[in-house]
């Protein structure tokens, strides 16, 4: 080789570094600007699935603050999954004890040596993956990216792999702010958005649609005789009861629209792009729905009701979230004093 063409070779080859590292600058920023934790998860897999030129990439993450367990996340790609087989990790598996004690990528080959067996870890084994990568964020790991095999080409080079790395340390910063995001902000109970997020979320809305002219309308929703059903049934059945209410009202919202658990028994819904008319309509289906619904409870099948009201967003009146909140807060008692079990519109 001649001195020329070295002093070319390495240029090329700093250049690529270059871009790399501008590469994953660009990841960690969109990464943090990130909180919704399924977007992420989704973000991460297509970068991972692009730059390290894979077909199939998959995240294990716990679900909730209390699991012992890491789960292969729902938006995994590619990987053809078996029903029936457990694909989780409990936390005091041997492989997270390795993870934790020695940063790196990892073979199912470099896992076998290390750890012996797959026991424990069948479901893991079973997807037969190319490489896998600890998510390590505060010295703990939090996750576990996986990746099938690559297009074309056989193996990963160092060079690879530290970019993998370098990807994987981002993304575990950034799943563990939107794990915690969503943990604190999602109700345990019913799954559901909890009031603070609802409100936070409510006041960006309104100055969207002050600004747009767009249509915006709030549903508020309480359940009917809900204290009979804990003084009848007990308030473990009332809890039953709460969930099933919560999952129809989930089951009726569309993408754009975002259900809450206002308090107790009272839930919410925000319909950005809808007028009172359409949400009328989302509300009416709403209370069709849980009217039809049932809770088996202890052998028992239950039924409620509930009363909604409806107000839209009227950038004149509602100077603040609370008056729009207060006025169909007043449609739902007008529901309550019409004999409940139905809709009443805000004026
Ligand atoms: P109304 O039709 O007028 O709404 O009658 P109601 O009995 O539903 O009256 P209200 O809305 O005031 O009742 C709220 C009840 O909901 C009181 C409270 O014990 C119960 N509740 C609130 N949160 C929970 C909960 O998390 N679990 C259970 N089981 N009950 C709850
Ligand atoms: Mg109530
Ligand atoms: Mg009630």
């Amino acid at each position: 080789m001649t001195e020329a063409s070295g002093l070319e070779a390495l240029r090329e080859e700093y250049e690529k570094q270059l871009f790399d590292l501008r590469q994953l600058l660009e990841v960690s920023k969109s990464l943090n600007s990130m909180l919704d934790y399924h977007i992420l998860i989704d973000a991460i897999l297509f970068n991972v699935m692009g730059q390290m030129k894979v077909l199939k990439a998959g995240i294990f993450a716990k679900k909730g603050l209390d699991a012992t367990r890491f789960s292969l996340h729902r938006n995994y790609k590619g990987f053809e999954i078996e029903h029936g087989t457990d694909y989780s990790i409990p936390e005091d598996h041997p492989v997270i004890k390795l993870f934790t004690r020695q940063y790196g990528c990892y073979t199912l080959d470099d896992l076998r040596q290390r750890i012996g067996s797959f026991a424990g870890i069948e479901g893991l084994a079973s997807l037969g993956p190319s490489l896998i990568v600890p998510l390590k964020a505060k010295g703990a790991v939090n996750g576990l990216l996986i990746m099938g095999e690559r297009i074309g080409e056989e193996g990963f080079d160092v060079y690879e792999r530290e970019y993998v790395l370098n990807l994987a340390g981002l993304a575990a910063v950034a799943i563990n702010n939107a794990f915690l995001f969503e943990m604190t902000t999602t109700d345990m109970m019913t799954h559901l958005k909890m009031k603070h997020y609802f409100y936070t979320v409510l006041l960006e809305r309104m100055g969207e649609a002050a600004t747009s002219g767009k249509p915006l309308s709030v549903i508020m929703i309480d359940i009917d005789f809900f204290k009979k059903v804990n003084d009848t049934y007990g308030h473990s059945c009332g809890d039953a009861v709460l969930k099933e209410v919560a999952r129809v009202i989930q089951s009726n919202v569309r993408g754009n629209d975002l259900a809450a658990r206002y308090g107790g028994e009272e839930f919410c819904i925000l319909l950005p792009d809808a007028d009172a008319e359409r949400a009328r309509q989302a509300a009416e289906r709403v209370r069709a729905s849980v009217a039809a619904a049932t809770t088996d409870y202890d052998g028992q099948s239950l039924a409620v009701t509930v009363s909604l009201g409806v107000a839209q967003y009227d950038a004149g009146r509602d100077v603040s979230g609370k008056s729009l909140i207060d006025r169909a807060d007043q449609a739902l008692y007008s529901s309550k004093q019409a004999g409940r079990n139905r809709v009443s519109l805000s004026d």
